[in-house]
Protein backbone atom coordinates (compact mmCIF):
# COMPACT_ATOMS: atom_id res chain seq x y z
CA UNK A 1 0.00 0.00 0.00
CA UNK A 2 1.16 3.69 -0.96
CA UNK A 3 0.58 6.83 0.05
CA UNK A 4 -1.55 7.60 -2.89
CA UNK A 5 -3.28 4.17 -3.57
CA UNK A 6 -3.72 0.16 -2.80
CA UNK A 7 -0.79 -0.68 -4.90
CA UNK A 8 2.38 -1.59 -3.68
CA UNK A 9 5.51 1.33 -3.80
CA UNK A 10 7.89 1.15 -6.72
CA UNK A 11 10.48 0.22 -5.28
CA UNK A 12 8.66 -3.13 -5.16
CA UNK A 13 7.21 -2.86 -8.70
CA UNK A 14 10.65 -2.52 -10.33
CA UNK A 15 11.84 -5.53 -8.68
CA UNK A 16 9.17 -7.54 -9.04
CA UNK A 17 8.94 -6.68 -12.39
CA UNK A 18 12.96 -6.54 -12.71
CA UNK A 19 12.60 -3.26 -14.63
CA UNK A 20 16.61 -2.15 -14.03
CA UNK A 21 16.73 1.36 -15.43
CA UNK A 22 18.84 1.61 -18.54
CA UNK A 23 20.66 5.18 -19.77
CA UNK A 24 19.49 4.16 -23.43
CA UNK A 25 16.49 5.05 -23.28
CA UNK A 26 16.76 8.09 -20.22
CA UNK A 27 15.62 6.03 -17.30
CA UNK A 28 15.43 7.87 -14.51
CA UNK A 29 12.61 6.67 -12.41
CA UNK A 30 10.52 8.44 -9.74
CA UNK A 31 9.71 6.10 -6.40
CA UNK A 32 8.45 9.19 -4.53
CA UNK A 33 4.85 9.12 -4.79
CA UNK A 34 4.12 12.12 -3.22
CA UNK A 35 6.63 13.88 -5.39
CA UNK A 36 4.71 12.21 -8.54
CA UNK A 37 1.33 13.68 -6.64
CA UNK A 38 3.19 17.35 -6.52
CA UNK A 39 3.84 17.00 -10.09
CA UNK A 40 0.28 16.07 -11.19
CA UNK A 41 -1.29 18.63 -8.89
CA UNK A 42 1.09 21.05 -10.91
CA UNK A 43 -0.67 20.28 -13.97
CA UNK A 44 -3.54 22.02 -12.44
CA UNK A 45 -6.99 20.35 -12.02
CA UNK A 46 -7.56 17.21 -13.75
CA UNK A 47 -10.89 16.21 -13.19
CA UNK A 48 -12.67 14.96 -16.59
CA UNK A 49 -9.41 15.49 -17.67
CA UNK A 50 -7.64 13.02 -20.94
CA UNK A 51 -4.03 13.30 -20.23
CA UNK A 52 -1.08 12.18 -22.17
CA UNK A 53 1.74 10.41 -20.69
CA UNK A 54 5.01 10.33 -22.47
CA UNK A 55 7.29 7.32 -20.62
CA UNK A 56 5.24 5.59 -18.01
CA UNK A 57 8.13 3.69 -16.61
CA UNK A 58 6.51 1.54 -13.52
CA UNK A 59 4.37 4.33 -13.67
CA UNK A 60 5.07 6.30 -10.56
CA UNK A 61 3.50 9.67 -12.21
CA UNK A 62 0.58 7.77 -14.47
CA UNK A 63 -0.70 5.86 -10.66
CA UNK A 64 -0.74 10.05 -9.46
CA UNK A 65 -2.44 11.08 -12.59
CA UNK A 66 -4.71 8.57 -12.28
CA UNK A 67 -5.04 8.88 -8.26
CA UNK A 68 -5.66 12.51 -9.19
CA UNK A 69 -8.74 12.54 -10.73
CA UNK A 70 -7.38 11.95 -14.66
CA UNK A 71 -10.69 10.86 -16.52
CA UNK A 72 -8.17 8.97 -19.25
CA UNK A 73 -3.99 8.46 -19.33
CA UNK A 74 -2.94 7.57 -22.70
CA UNK A 75 0.67 6.69 -21.66
CA UNK A 76 3.42 6.33 -24.48
CA UNK A 77 6.13 3.48 -23.56
CA UNK A 78 9.11 2.23 -25.65
CA UNK A 79 10.33 -0.50 -23.60
CA UNK A 80 7.81 -3.37 -23.71
CA UNK A 81 10.01 -4.63 -20.35
CA UNK A 82 7.42 -1.65 -18.45
CA UNK A 83 3.94 -3.00 -20.17
CA UNK A 84 2.93 -5.77 -17.12
CA UNK A 85 3.38 -3.15 -14.42
CA UNK A 86 1.68 -0.38 -15.96
CA UNK A 87 -1.17 -3.75 -16.93
CA UNK A 88 -1.53 -3.61 -13.18
CA UNK A 89 -2.44 -0.20 -12.70
CA UNK A 90 -4.87 -0.41 -15.97
CA UNK A 91 -6.27 -3.19 -13.76
CA UNK A 92 -6.47 -1.04 -10.36
CA UNK A 93 -8.45 1.80 -12.43
CA UNK A 94 -10.92 0.24 -15.07
CA UNK A 95 -11.42 1.68 -18.60
CA UNK A 96 -8.98 4.49 -17.83
CA UNK A 97 -5.59 3.71 -18.54
CA UNK A 98 -4.72 3.34 -22.57
CA UNK A 99 -0.90 2.10 -22.63
CA UNK A 100 0.74 2.20 -25.86
CA UNK A 101 4.00 0.38 -26.53
CA UNK A 102 5.87 2.64 -29.00
CA UNK A 103 7.89 5.38 -29.76
CA UNK A 104 6.54 8.95 -28.84
CA UNK A 105 8.36 10.31 -31.41
CA UNK A 106 6.56 8.80 -34.15
CA UNK A 107 3.00 8.75 -31.91
CA UNK A 108 -0.01 9.89 -33.82
CA UNK A 109 -2.28 11.44 -31.31
CA UNK A 110 -5.32 11.95 -33.19
CA UNK A 111 -7.40 8.88 -33.07
CA UNK A 112 -6.94 8.80 -29.13
CA UNK A 113 -8.48 12.17 -28.25
CA UNK A 114 -11.58 13.54 -28.88
CA UNK A 115 -10.87 16.43 -26.73
CA UNK A 116 -7.21 18.67 -25.89
CA UNK A 117 -5.04 16.56 -23.75
CA UNK A 118 -3.04 17.68 -20.91
CA UNK A 119 0.44 16.85 -21.77
CA UNK A 120 2.48 15.60 -18.43
CA UNK A 121 5.42 13.73 -18.34
CA UNK A 122 8.83 13.18 -16.97
CA UNK A 123 10.56 13.10 -19.97
CA UNK A 124 13.47 10.88 -21.64
CA UNK A 125 16.02 13.42 -21.31
CA UNK A 126 17.73 12.71 -25.00
CA UNK A 127 14.45 13.12 -26.46
CA UNK A 128 12.53 15.69 -24.85
CA UNK A 129 13.88 18.66 -26.80
CA UNK A 130 12.46 17.07 -29.81
CA UNK A 131 9.66 16.48 -28.78
CA UNK A 132 9.02 20.39 -27.36
CA UNK A 133 9.97 21.68 -30.77
CA UNK A 134 6.85 18.88 -32.26
CA UNK A 135 4.16 20.03 -29.84
CA UNK A 136 5.10 23.58 -30.15
CA UNK A 137 5.10 23.67 -34.24
CA UNK A 138 1.43 21.43 -35.13
CA UNK A 139 0.29 21.88 -38.36
CA UNK A 140 -2.81 23.44 -36.87
CA UNK A 141 -2.89 26.01 -33.93
CA UNK A 142 -4.66 26.23 -31.37
CA UNK A 143 -3.06 22.81 -30.75
CA UNK A 144 -4.36 19.62 -30.12
CA UNK A 145 -2.99 19.66 -26.36
CA UNK A 146 -4.09 21.63 -24.01
CA UNK A 147 -1.21 22.75 -21.89
CA UNK A 148 2.15 21.06 -21.60
CA UNK A 149 3.43 20.15 -17.84
CA UNK A 150 6.45 18.20 -18.57
CA UNK A 151 10.13 18.07 -16.21
CA UNK A 152 13.37 18.67 -17.81
CA UNK A 153 16.98 19.26 -16.96
CA UNK A 154 16.88 22.70 -15.34
CA UNK A 155 19.39 23.91 -17.77
CA UNK A 156 16.93 23.00 -20.71
CA UNK A 157 14.46 24.22 -18.76
CA UNK A 158 16.15 27.63 -18.19
CA UNK A 159 16.44 27.77 -21.88
CA UNK A 160 13.00 27.39 -22.99
CA UNK A 161 11.44 29.99 -20.41
CA UNK A 162 14.83 32.77 -20.87
CA UNK A 163 13.80 36.42 -21.12
CA UNK A 164 15.85 38.24 -23.53
CA UNK A 165 18.76 39.64 -22.85
CA UNK A 166 19.95 36.87 -20.50
CA UNK A 167 22.26 34.31 -21.52
CA UNK A 168 20.20 31.29 -21.84
CA UNK A 169 17.83 33.52 -24.37
CA UNK A 170 18.07 31.33 -27.68
CA UNK A 171 16.18 29.78 -30.16
CA UNK A 172 14.35 27.37 -27.65
CA UNK A 173 13.53 30.35 -26.00
CA UNK A 174 11.91 32.56 -28.98
CA UNK A 175 9.85 29.48 -30.42
CA UNK A 176 8.64 28.48 -26.91
CA UNK A 177 7.99 32.19 -26.00
CA UNK A 178 6.07 32.51 -29.89
CA UNK A 179 3.97 29.83 -29.26
CA UNK A 180 2.93 29.57 -25.23
CA UNK A 181 3.39 31.17 -22.05
CA UNK A 182 5.74 29.45 -20.15
CA UNK A 183 7.05 29.15 -16.06
CA UNK A 184 9.51 27.33 -14.19
CA UNK A 185 7.09 25.81 -11.55
CA UNK A 186 9.89 24.02 -9.20
CA UNK A 187 13.02 21.99 -8.94
CA UNK A 188 13.64 18.51 -8.59
CA UNK A 189 17.07 17.43 -7.17
CA UNK A 190 19.23 14.49 -8.39
CA UNK A 191 18.84 12.30 -5.25
CA UNK A 192 14.62 12.06 -6.26
CA UNK A 193 15.49 9.71 -8.70
CA UNK A 194 16.79 6.21 -9.42
CA UNK A 195 19.07 6.45 -10.71
CA UNK A 196 20.28 9.72 -9.94
CA UNK A 197 21.06 12.26 -12.84
CA UNK A 198 23.90 14.12 -12.79
CA UNK A 199 21.95 17.49 -13.27
CA UNK A 200 19.00 19.18 -11.10
CA UNK A 201 15.53 18.82 -13.12
CA UNK A 202 12.67 21.22 -13.29
CA UNK A 203 9.01 20.85 -13.97
CA UNK A 204 8.09 23.27 -16.30
CA UNK A 205 4.30 24.55 -17.38
CA UNK A 206 3.26 25.60 -21.18
CA UNK A 207 -0.12 27.02 -22.12
CA UNK A 208 -0.25 27.91 -25.56
CA UNK A 209 -1.28 31.09 -26.66
CA UNK A 210 -4.85 31.81 -28.20
CA UNK A 211 -3.18 33.41 -31.51
CA UNK A 212 0.28 33.58 -31.78
CA UNK A 213 1.19 36.19 -34.68
CA UNK A 214 1.63 34.51 -38.59
CA UNK A 215 4.93 33.95 -39.46
CA UNK A 216 6.67 31.12 -41.45
CA UNK A 217 7.88 28.79 -39.25
CA UNK A 218 10.87 27.90 -41.74
CA UNK A 219 11.40 31.89 -42.41
CA UNK A 220 11.98 32.10 -38.08
CA UNK A 221 13.87 28.97 -37.71
CA UNK A 222 16.49 30.39 -40.29
CA UNK A 223 16.50 33.80 -38.40
CA UNK A 224 17.28 32.54 -35.23
CA UNK A 225 19.57 29.64 -36.06
CA UNK A 226 21.75 32.43 -38.16
CA UNK A 227 21.51 34.71 -35.08
CA UNK A 228 22.33 32.95 -32.26
CA UNK A 229 24.75 30.58 -34.40
CA UNK A 230 27.15 33.88 -34.11
CA UNK A 231 25.33 35.03 -30.88
CA UNK A 232 28.41 37.35 -30.01
CA UNK A 233 28.52 39.15 -33.68
CA UNK A 234 26.59 42.07 -34.38
CA UNK A 235 23.30 41.02 -36.69
CA UNK A 236 24.57 42.58 -39.32
CA UNK A 237 27.33 40.60 -39.27
CA UNK A 238 25.20 37.29 -38.24
CA UNK A 239 22.64 37.89 -40.74
CA UNK A 240 24.33 39.16 -43.76
CA UNK A 241 23.81 35.89 -45.50
CA UNK A 242 19.84 36.45 -45.27
CA UNK A 243 20.13 40.04 -45.90
CA UNK A 244 21.49 41.92 -43.76
CA UNK A 245 21.62 45.69 -43.48
CA UNK A 246 18.97 45.84 -45.80
CA UNK A 247 16.54 43.08 -43.92
CA UNK A 248 17.22 44.99 -40.36
CA UNK A 249 16.31 48.05 -41.96
CA UNK A 250 13.02 46.40 -43.26
CA UNK A 251 12.13 44.95 -39.98
CA UNK A 252 13.29 48.56 -38.03
CA UNK A 253 15.86 47.07 -35.85
CA UNK A 254 19.59 48.34 -35.48
CA UNK A 255 22.46 46.32 -36.84
CA UNK A 256 24.49 46.81 -33.91
CA UNK A 257 22.12 44.67 -31.81
CA UNK A 258 23.13 41.22 -31.32
CA UNK A 259 20.77 38.35 -31.37
CA UNK A 260 19.99 37.92 -27.37
CA UNK A 261 18.82 41.62 -27.44
CA UNK A 262 15.99 41.04 -29.91
CA UNK A 263 12.94 40.54 -28.39
CA UNK A 264 10.26 37.76 -29.78
CA UNK A 265 8.43 40.53 -31.82
CA UNK A 266 11.73 41.64 -33.07
CA UNK A 267 12.54 38.31 -34.46
CA UNK A 268 8.89 37.79 -35.64
CA UNK A 269 9.26 40.64 -38.10
CA UNK A 270 12.50 39.91 -39.17
CA UNK A 271 11.54 36.24 -40.15
CA UNK A 272 8.45 38.41 -41.91
CA UNK A 273 10.74 40.94 -43.51
CA UNK A 274 13.28 38.09 -44.69
CA UNK A 275 10.04 36.83 -46.99
CA UNK A 276 9.46 40.21 -48.55
CA UNK A 277 11.78 41.53 -50.54
N1 LIG B 1 7.56 8.38 -15.86
C1 LIG B 1 8.55 7.53 -15.20
C2 LIG B 1 8.96 8.15 -13.88
O1 LIG B 1 8.73 9.35 -13.70
O2 LIG B 1 9.50 7.42 -13.04
C3 LIG B 1 9.76 7.28 -16.09
C4 LIG B 1 10.47 8.52 -16.59
S1 LIG B 1 11.99 8.18 -17.42
C5 LIG B 1 12.81 9.73 -17.20
C6 LIG B 1 11.60 8.22 -19.14
C7 LIG B 1 10.74 7.10 -19.69
O3 LIG B 1 10.57 7.30 -21.10
C8 LIG B 1 11.32 5.71 -19.54
O4 LIG B 1 10.32 4.85 -19.03
C9 LIG B 1 11.70 5.29 -20.97
O5 LIG B 1 11.63 3.89 -21.20
C10 LIG B 1 10.69 6.05 -21.79
N2 LIG B 1 11.13 6.35 -23.16
C11 LIG B 1 12.37 6.58 -23.62
N3 LIG B 1 12.37 6.85 -24.93
C12 LIG B 1 11.06 6.80 -25.32
C13 LIG B 1 10.41 6.99 -26.57
N4 LIG B 1 11.08 7.30 -27.67
N5 LIG B 1 9.06 6.87 -26.60
C14 LIG B 1 8.36 6.56 -25.47
N6 LIG B 1 8.93 6.36 -24.28
C15 LIG B 1 10.27 6.48 -24.19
Amino acid sequence: MSAIDDLPPLAQVVRAHNLAPTKALGQNFLFDLNLTAKIARSAGDLTGQDVLEIGPGPGGLTRALLAGGARRVVAVERDRRCLPALAEIAARYPGRLEVIEGDALTFDPGPHFDTPPKIIANLPYNIGTELLVGWLTPAQWPPWWHSLTLMFQREVAERIVARTGTRAYGRLSVLAGWRAESAILFDIPPQAFVPPPKVMSAVIRLEPRPAPDNVSLKALERITGAAFGQRRKMLRRSLAPLGGEALLDRAGIAPTKRAEDIDIPGFLALARASETP
